[in-house]
């Protein structure tokens, strides 16, 4: 193990050639018409009984509970009865977050792979995913994929047989229109996934258990698509964050009456303070669920918080642009009510254009200023850690990750 994840760390990658990835995956893509273009998937299980669905056909069907799952327009939807309302409710937020997302860096990212690592988070997720140790051909799974972002970073580095879902139609929408690596892609919610148990080597979630109102069934339907052996990777926002960025802000904003401003806010990405969990309540749950939890990192005290979200907000005063609450560049998206704020907006996303239609991506010089600027982030990732060190040591942190394992039978 500790040989393999040297190899990881030393960041030798796969190919970039997209042409190369998808030779190394047992699944062509097909890129006919809709209808065809849902392949066969002996994973998937009914979301409300778990029995095997058949299909594809017109639909997905249960033999059991007598449902039909449609295919709506090539994206199967793939939610339990009485749960199409967490379609509308969850969805909206991913739906904004990814347009403004995508508006930036859709281009990018498939191109650069892991390479493009924007701020500190992204390169502390790869390392993270890293710890899983994918390889080659293994079915991995990532639970609220977005716009599959993540996911197709994983198989283009690791050559797994990727499968995202997520309860964002539009962006799952996204991840179908630059699918060149034939992933599978589902709508469906992460509390009752649809598929059967065991069906992943390995599983990931990333910046979803906040959103869901059940977290130790999140887990357990993480746990229970894992393979036994499997491995499985989550975070989660930390509880115990009084002493980081976030913490001394919000002890500011109450100090100066703005207390409510401010969780209104944290409220509108559909973060909830009240839901957010020590890692030890997670570990309890991951217990309950019968994982083997290998390894909680608590990250994000004060110096990668800073770097990712108040440096961004500096650089971009001093050049007389805006950018939003996390230090992105605001980018009009498509269709929204001029509430984006697109003053100074990144060039590339010109108002009005979808996002991801026709990115033509930068030129060489922009890549390889980009891959130099993703490669400094990752070395500046163990400094910001060291730096944290005091605070991380005594749990404090903005988020956690949680490594775990379902153990053999
Ligand atoms: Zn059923």
């Amino acid at each position: 193990m500790t040989t393999r994840q040297t190899t990881l760390d030393t960041g030798r990658e796969r190919p970039l050639d997209p042409a190369t990835a998808r030779g190394a995956l047992p699944e062509a893509r097909s890129t006919t018409a809709p209808s065809a273009r849902i392949a066969p998937d002996e994973t998937l299980a009914c979301p409300a009984c778990r029995t095997p669905l058949s299909g594809p056909g017109p639909a997905w069907s249960c033999s059991r509970c007598a449902l039909a799952f449609p295919d709506d327009a090539g994206l199967p939807v793939l939610l339990p009865p009485g749960a199409a309302h967490i379609r509308d409710m969850q969805a909206h937020i991913h739906d904004d977050l990814s347009r403004l997302h995508n508006a930036r860096k859709l281009p990018l990212y498939w191109q650069t792979g892991f390479r493009y690592v924007f701020n500190l988070l992204m390169a502390k997720h790869a390392r993270m995913l890293a710890r899983l140790h994918p390889r080659a051909g293994e079915r991995h799974l990532d639970v609220g994929c977005q716009d599959g972002m993540i996911l197709s970073q994983i198989v283009h580095r690791w050559g797994v047989r990727g499968t995202g879902v997520d309860v964002s139609e539009d962006s799952l929408r996204l991840a179908l229109q630059r699918n060149d690596l034939g992933l599978r892609y589902y709508l469906a919610d992460a509390l009752s996934l649809p598929f059967r148990e065991g069906s992943f080597d390995t599983v990931h979630s990333l910046g979803t258990m906040e959103h869901v109102p059940h977290p130790e069934r999140f887990v357990a339907e993480l746990a229970r698509v894992a393979r036994p052996g499997g491995r499985v990777l989550f975070d989660m926002i930390n509880r115990h964050d009084g002493l980081t960025l976030h913490g001394v802000e919000r002890w500011w904003a109450e100090r100066r009456g703005r207390g409510g401003a401010a969780r209104a806010v944290s409220m509108s990405i559909g973060h909830d303070p009240a839901t957010f969990l020590d890692p030890g309540e997670v570990r309890a749950m991951c217990k309950a669920a019968g994982l083997r939890v290998r390894r909680i990192s608590v990250y994000n005290a004060f110096v990668p918080l800073w770097v990712d979200t108040r440096l961004p907000r500096i650089l971009a005063r001093l050049r007389g642009r805006k950018v939003d609450f996390v230090g992105r560049p605001l980018v009009p998206g498509p269709g929204k009510e001029g509430d984006a704020g697109g003053n100074g907006a990144d060039p590339r996303g010109s108002p009005g254009r979808e996002p991801g239609a026709g990115g033509t991506g930068p030129g060489a010089g922009g890549l390889a200023a980009r891959r130099a600027g993703a490669l400094a982030l990752k070395g500046i990732l163990p400094v910001a850690e060291l730096l944290d060190l005091p605070f991380t040591a005594l749990g404090y942190g903005n988020s956690f990750y949680v490594l775990a394992e379902r153990p053999e039978r």
